[in-house]
C-alpha cells in the first residue's frame, strides 16, 4: 500500500469531517440534501454510492455522520488495505460533493458552461437500457489530460464512433475538446470541472447494478459481479497522476473497473489490475495513430463489443438465398483461385474491422487471378479448435452476396464475381467487410475482433499458401490418431442443405466431411459453439453392419434430416446405399466394372477419365443423390482404414487423377502397406499413363494389380 495514497485518503477524511462539522454549525441538521443534475432532475438512490455501498439513505445533513464514521473505520482496518481505501474514498468524495450541493456549488457552472452533475434517475433508466440492449456498446470513464488536443479529440471521437457512452471527470480533458460537440445528447457527458466529479460516474455504475440487476444495497460483491457481466466499461486516466488522480484510480479498482493509464503507475496500483500503456510507446506513425491504438487497447481491456449492423453495407444485394447462385462464363468478370484461412491471434495483434486488399483490386485483375483470404480473429472465448468452424462460414458469408460465387475451401478456394456486380461497384474489400460483419453477428459469443486481409498478388499468395498448408496439415494431424471405435458419437453436417436440400454428411474420426474442411473435431467444436447449428452429435445405437458402417440410430437421423428422402446410409460402402454426394466434395470415387475396381477423381482434374466422363459430369449425375457405384469424399478418406471397407478398401483403387496420386503419395503408401500390398501405388493407373479403359486394363494386367484377383465388385 502506498503511503502517499493512504496519506491523501486520511487528508481527505480530515478535510471532509471538518467541512461536515462546520456545516453542522452553520446549518440545521435537517437541511435536505438532494443530488440532482443540471436540469434539476433527482439522482436515483439518494446519494447513489453511499446507498449502494452501505445501504444507508442520506436525505439530510445529519445523515452524513454514519458514512463518515464508516469511511474512517475502513481506513483504519488492516492499516489501509487498497480496496478499503478505495471504498473509503468513494464515500468521502460523495459526502464532500453532498456538502457542495448544500452550498450550491454543484452541479457546477464554469465560463457559462453547465456541467451535468450526477446522472439523474431518468438518465440512468435511458442510458442503462441502451447499455443493456446494445445500443450503447459500453461505458468509458475518462479523466486527466491527453498528450495534446489532437490526441484528445481522436480518443474521444474514436470511442464515440464505436458506440461508447463517455463520462468525463475534470476540466482538463474537456478543455482539450474545443472542436468536439459534447453534452447528454451527444453521449459525451462532462460531469464536473474537478476530478472528484468522477464520483458521479462511479455512482452511476453502482446505481446501474441496483436498478437493473436488483442487487441489494450494501452488497459490493453483488454490484461487482452484476457489472462484470452486464456493464462493459473501463476507466482511462490520461496524463500524469496528481494526488487526487491516485484516489480516483483506487476508487475505480475498488469497484473492479478495468483501469488503463498512459503514464507510469503509482506504486499502489497492482500491475495485473492496471494496464499501463505509455502514450509515446504505442504503435503509430503520429499521435493520431497512437491515440487510435490506445482506444483499441482500452476496448480490449474493457471487453467492449462494438455494436455492428446485422447486414453488410455493400453495393449489391445480400441474402442467404443467393448462396446457390452460379456465375456463368458469359456473366463472369473474374475468377480468383487460391486459399482461405481463419486463424486466431492475440487481441493486441489485430484491429477489429480492418480490411485490406494487398495487390490488384477486381478491375485490375483480368479474367483470372489469385486470392489468399486471411481472416484473423481474437476473442476471449476463442479457441484454436474453433478456427476451422469459422473458416467453413466463409462459404456462406461470401456466397450470399449477389454476383459472387464461392466454391471449395482451404487451398482449393474459388471465388467467381460477375461483371454486373463489379458494375454495381462491388470490390474485394467488400468481401472483407462481409466476413467482418458476418462473423461478429453469427459468433458473438466467441469473436471479439475480426481483421481481414485479401492478397491478390500471385507471388505473395503462393508464398502464404505454403504457410496455410502447414496449418491445414497440423489440423488434420490432430484428428489422424482418432479411431471411429474410440469415440462415443459421430456428427452430422447439414451445412450443404442450402445447396442440396437432401444432402447431409455423417462425419466420423475416420470419415471427414466430403468437402475436406470439416473433421470430427471441427464438428465437436462447432457443437460446443452452437448446439443448434449445423452439426449434431449422433449416437451409434443398433449396429446393423460394422464393416459397411450402418447403425439404426444413424439411419433414423438420416431419414428425418433428408426430408424423408433417404432411410439408409452405409458409410463405408460404394454399392450398398452409400451416403449422398455433396456438390463440394473433394473427390469422387466410381466403379470401373471392367477392372473389378474403382477410380478416384480429383475435383481439380478436368480431363476425361478412362470411362470417358469428367469429374464435373459425374458430379452432375450424383450430386444430392444416393447413387450406388459413386461416392463423394474428402481426400483424407482415401487413406483412412474405413475407405470402402465393404468392398475391400484401398486394394480396389485401379486409377487415380495424376495430381491427387502425387499429392497423396505418402499417405497412400502407408495405407497400402497397412493393406499388406505396399507396392499398389505403382500399380494404379492415372490420366497420363492410362487415359483410356483399354490402356488401363492392359496396364493392370501387366502390373498384376491385386483388384483383378479380388471377388467380383458387382
Ligand atoms: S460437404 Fe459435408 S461436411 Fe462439408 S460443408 Fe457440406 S455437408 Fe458439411
Amino acid at each position: 500500500m502506498s503511503k502517499s495514497l493512504l496519506k491523501s485518503a486520511e487528508q481527505l477524511l480530515n478535510d471532509t469531517e471538518e467541512r461536515f462539522q462546520q456545516a453542522l454549525k452553520e446549518l440545521e441538521a435537517f437541511t435536505p440534501i438532494n443530488f440532482h443534475d443540471k436540469e434539476g432532475n433527482p439522482s436515483p438512490f439518494y446519494l447513489p454510492l453511499i446507498y449502494s455501498l452501505l445501504g444507508h439513505q442520506v436525505e439530510k445533513l445529519q445523515d452524513l455522520d454514519l458514512p463518515l464514521k464508516e469511511a474512517r473505520r475502513l481506513l483504519q482496518v488492516g492499516e489501509g488495505l487498497p480496496e478499503n481505501v478505495g471504498v473509503s474514498c468513494l464515500i468521502l468524495q460523495e459526502v464532500a460533493l453532498a456538502l457542495d450541493f448544500i452550498q450550491g456549488k454543484e452541479p457546477a457552472t464554469q465560463n457559462g458552461f453547465h456541467y451535468n452533475g450526477p446522472i439523474a434517475e431518468n438518465q440512468l433508466r435511458e442510458l442503462g437500457i441502451k447499455l443493456l440492449d446494445g445500443r450503447l456498446a459500453g461505458l468509458a470513464l475518462l479523466s486527466g489530460q491527453a498528450k495534446n488536443s489532437q490526441a484528445a479529440e481522436k480518443i474521444v471521437r474514436e470511442l464515440r464512433s464505436r458506440g461508447l457512452l463517455l463520462l468525463l471527470g475534470g476540466e482538463d480533458l474537456v478543455g482539450q475538446l474545443s472542436r468536439v460537440e459534447w453534452g447528454y445528447e451527444s453521449g459525451i457527458i462532462p460531469l464536473g470541472p474537478r476530478l472528484n466529479s468522477l464520483i458521479y460516474a462511479f455512482g452511476f455504475a453502482c446505481a446501474f447494478a441496483l436498478q437493473f440487476g436488483r442487487v441489494k444495497p450494501g452488497d459490493l460483491s453483488g454490484i461487482r459481479e452484476y457489472n462484470r457481466s452486464n456493464l462493459r466499461s473501463f476507466y482511462l486516466s490520461l496524463g500524469p497522476f496528481s494526488e487526487s488522480g491516485g484516489i480516483a484510480l483506487a476508487e475505480a479498482l475498488a469497484l473492479e473497473l478495468p483501469v488503463i493509464t498512459d503514464v507510469e503507475l503509482p506504486e499502489f496500483a497492482l500491475p495485473d489490475r492496471v494496464l499501463r500503456i505509455p502514450f509515446d510507446q504505442l504503435p503509430g506513425r503520429d499521435d493520431l495513430e497512437k491515440a487510435e491504438n490506445l482506444v483499441e487497447r482500452c476496448i480490449d481491456r474493457g471487453g467492449i463489443r462494438v455494436s455492428l449492423p446485422k447486414e453488410p453495407s455493400i453495393p449489391v444485394e445480400y441474402r442467404t438465398e443467393l448462396e446457390s447462385e452460379a456465375i456463368s462464363e458469359e456473366a463472369l468478370q473474374v475468377e480468383l483461385k487460391g486459399f482461405e484461412l481463419v486463424t486466431m491471434r492475440d487481441f493486441s495483434e489485430i484491429k477489429d474491422g480492418r480490411t485490406c486488399v494487398v495487390g490488384p483490386e477486381i478491375e485490375e485483375v483480368g479474367r483470372e487471378g489469385s486470392i489468399g483470404l486471411l481472416v484473423e480473429v481474437a476473442g476471449r472465448r476463442m479457441k484454436k479448435d474453433f478456427e476451422p468452424v469459422l473458416e467453413r462460414q466463409l462459404l456462406h458469408l461470401i456466397g450470399s452476396a449477389e454476383g459472387v460465387e464461392h466454391k471449395g475451401s482451404r487451398d482449393r478456394t474459388q471465388i467467381r464475381i460477375s461483371r454486373r456486380a463489379v458494375q454495381k461497384g462491388l470490390k474485394l474489400e467488400h468481401l472483407g467487410h462481409i466476413v467482418h460483419i458476418g462473423l461478429h453477428r453469427d459468433f458473438e459469443l466467441i469473436v471479439d475482433k475480426v481483421q481481414v486481409t485479401i492478397y491478390t498478388e500471385e507471388e505473395k499468395v503462393r508464398e502464404l499458401l505454403k504457410e496455410a498448408r502447414e496449418i491445414y496439415r497440423e489440423r488434420d494431424a490432430r484428428v489422424a490418431g482418432l479411431r471411429d471405435e474410440a469415440v462415443e458419437n459421430f456428427y452430422s453436417c447439414l451445412s450443404c442443405q442450402s445447396l442440396s436440400p437432401y444432402h447431409l454428411c455423417i462425419i466420423t474420426p475416420e470419415r471427414p466431411g466430403m468437402c475436406g474442411a470439416v473433421s470430427w473435431l471441427d464438428c465437436q467444436a462447432s457443437y460446443e459453439i452452437n448446439p443448434d447449428g449445423q452439426n449434431h452429435p449422433l449416437s451409434r445405437d443398433g449396429c446393423l453392419d460394422p464393416v459397411k458402417g450402418e447403425w439404426e440410430s444413424i439411419n433414423k437421423y438420416v431419414y428425418e434430416h433428408s426430408q424423408m428422402k433417404f432411410s439408409r446410409f452405409c458409410l463405408n460402402s460404394i454399392l450398398d446405399d452409400p451416403p449422398t454426394v455433396s456438390s463440394l466434395c473433394e473427390c469422387l470415387t466410381t466403379i470401373i466394372p471392367e477392372a473389378n475396381g474403382v477410380m478416384v477423381i480429383d475435383r481439380e482434374d478436368t480431363s476425361p477419365t478412362p470411362l470417358g466422363m469428367t469429374f464435373g459430369e459425374f458430379l452432375n449425375m450424383a450430386v444430392g443423390a444416393q447413387t450406388p457405384g459413386i461416392i463423394g469424399h474428402a481426400k483424407a478418406y482415401l487413406t483412412s482404414r474405413k475407405f470402402l471397407a465393404a468392398e475391400g478398401g484401398i486394394k480396389r483403387v485401379v486409377w487415380m487423377s495424376k495430381r491427387l496420386k502425387e499429392e497423396m503419395k505418402d499417405g497412400l503408401r502407408e495405407a497400402c502397406r497397412r493393406a499388406g500390398e505396399s507396392d499398389i501405388l505403382e500399380k494404379i493407373g492415372d490420366g497420363e499413363t492410362t487415359p483410356t479403359i483399354d490402356e488401363l486394363l492392359a496396364f493392370l494386367q501387366e502390373k498384376k494389380h491385386p483388384a483383378l484377383d479380388m471377388p467380383p465388385i458387382m
